[in-house]
């Protein structure tokens, strides 16, 4: 899906513009790109789940 391949880029660094009131980039929320679980975005209540596979060893 398309919010999966935004999730992608996200977590590469990327900027990706919110897909819901396409005002404002999405930011990681509480770390840095490459960590975070949950983007969101400034300017409206959008956020979004990295549904990571690499958690747990
Ligand atoms: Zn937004």
């Amino acid at each position: 899906m398309e919010e999966k391949n935004a999730l992608d880029k996200l977590r590469n660094g990327e900027k990706v513009l919110c897909p819901k009131c396409g005002k404002a980039f999405l930011k990681p929320y509480g770390t840095t790109c490459d960590k975070a679980h949950t983007f969101d975005c400034p300017e409206c209540d959008f956020y979004t789940h990295y549904h990571a596979e690499i958690e747990i060893e």
